[in-house]
């Protein structure tokens, strides 16, 4: 074999194919990521969002030493308030009625990504080809598959795809993929307030789109992250842009006290990619690459997480038995046991967007009623409380 060839490659170095790659060397599995930013850049990320991990997720994570690394830098959600509109909080999650911690943290992006890029770094079981873009992927023999890239090709025995939304690895592998545009704007910031927030996040839904306020870890001011999703037909609206401050005020209601300031605000244009298989070839898709879904819910690290816990386990399994890492039956057993967890997030998120996204009596009075039903049954809540937090649906 040439110099250039590793039996797993990652395409993609977002939170998903690092963490992948810290598991496969938890196993002592070596991997090569390849990644179109340079390292300079991959370190100076502008991603200015907060991740709201899950109970699932945060044992993960834990267990990799991940955790520790974020000292006191995250956020526990001890509740979380749901509400059409204004109103009072229709529902109210609490985190006391299921004794399994609190039901997620919120962490901030750039430090998870800085904390997993630097042990990625330091991994004796990993290699990094910075500024790498995939042009092609040649496969059509399985035992002579390879990437070219601008300056060289690189060979692999199986390639993992966690090149993000826009994949272009599942371009390449020619994988069908469905698609929607919600035609809705995520705007992205963070808030200060006058009183705390006591690890309350808060959901309201609104004609134009949902608002989720939720609690960041601040140890000098009153915190929360906005993730506002808006009909883009009004966020392209100049009235809306030019009051937007204002807009958001409305929304906000002073819930943690005064708004005290906003800080510069990022736009995400909302759609969702679901892919038919999760696999071709040699080539297999994790994360955002197989299915981003709407922030509706904040679950999509959290799938997608899933997916790199339950693939480094399948991996690990193949080299235990002695099997090459690209297995047809064992990729068929991981295919079938992430299946069901991503058809149900990609269904549940897209279908609750439509439910609580537009105005019209019908869906009104649906959701209304859907919220009371909800609020008078602890059984429902706590079910969904143990998916959301990422209990139900980990395999473990
Ligand atoms: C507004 C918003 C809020 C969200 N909030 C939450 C939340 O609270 N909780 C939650 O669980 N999820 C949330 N999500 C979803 C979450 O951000 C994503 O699911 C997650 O970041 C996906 O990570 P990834 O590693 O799969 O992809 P990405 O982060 O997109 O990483 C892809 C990587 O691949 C590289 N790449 C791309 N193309 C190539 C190529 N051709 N060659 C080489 N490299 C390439 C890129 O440089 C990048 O480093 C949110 C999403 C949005 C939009």
């Amino acid at each position: 074999m040439t110099k250039n060839y590793h039996e797993v490659i990652i395409c993609g170095a977002g939170m998903i194919g690092l963490t992948f790659a810290l598991l496969m060397a938890e196993k002592k599995i070596k991997v090569c990521i390849v990644d179109k930013s340079d390292k300079r850049l991959l370190f100076a990320q502008q991603d200015n969002r907060t991740t709201a991990i899950s109970q699932g997720s945060y044992r993960i994570l834990k267990k990799l030493g991940i955790w520790k690394k974020l000292k006191n830098e995250f956020q526990p959600i001890n509740q979380i308030f749901v509400s059409e509109g204004l109103g009072s909080h229709d529902i109210n999650f609490d985190y006391k009625n299921l004794g399994e911690g609190p039901l997620g943290f919120i962490v901030d992006n750039k430090l998870i990504k800085t904390i997993l890029l630097n042990e990625v770094s330091k991994s004796k079981y990993v290699s990094f080809k910075y500024g790498t873009e995939i042009i092609n992927i040649n496969n059509e023999d399985i035992d002579n598959s390879f990437i070219e890239t601008k300056n060289f090709d690189l060979y692999f025995k199986l390639l993992v795809a966690a090149d993000g939304r826009f994949s272009r690895t599942r371009y390449h592998a020619n994988i069908k993929y469905y698609y929607h545009d919600y035609k809705q704007t995520a705007f992205v910031f963070n808030i200060s307030h006058s009183k705390k927030h006591h690890g309350v996040a808060l959901e309201r839904f609104f004609p134009t789109g949902p608002l989720a306020i939720l609690p960041a870890s601040n140890s000098k001011i009153h915190q929360s992250s906005i993730v506002w999703t808006v009909d883009t037909a009004v966020a392209t609206d100049k009235a809306f842009k030019d009051n937007f401050k204002e807009e958001f005020e409305k929304k906000y209601d002073n819930f943690f006290g005064k708004l005290i300031s906003i800080s510069e605000v990022k736009k995400y244009p909302l759609n969702v990619f679901s892919c038919y298989d999760i696999f071709k070839k040699n080539i297999i898709l994790v994360g955002d690459a197989c299915q981003a879904i709407h922030p509706i819910a904040g679950q999509g690290f959290n799938l997608g997480l899933r997916d790199a816990f339950a693939l480094s386990k399948t991996l690990e399994k193949s080299k235990e038995l002695g099997l090459e890492p690209f297995n047809l039956c064992l990729m068929k057993s991981y295919e079938s046991m992430r299946s069901m967890d991503k058809t149900l997030l990609v269904n549940a998120t897209h279908s609750l967007n439509g439910l609580f996204s537009g105005s019209g009596k019908f869906k009104s009075l649906f959701r209304k009623t859907g919220l009371k039903i909800f609020s008078q049954s602890n059984f429902l809540k706590n079910q969904s409380m143990l998916f959301a937090m990422g209990l139900r649906n980990l395999e473990a």
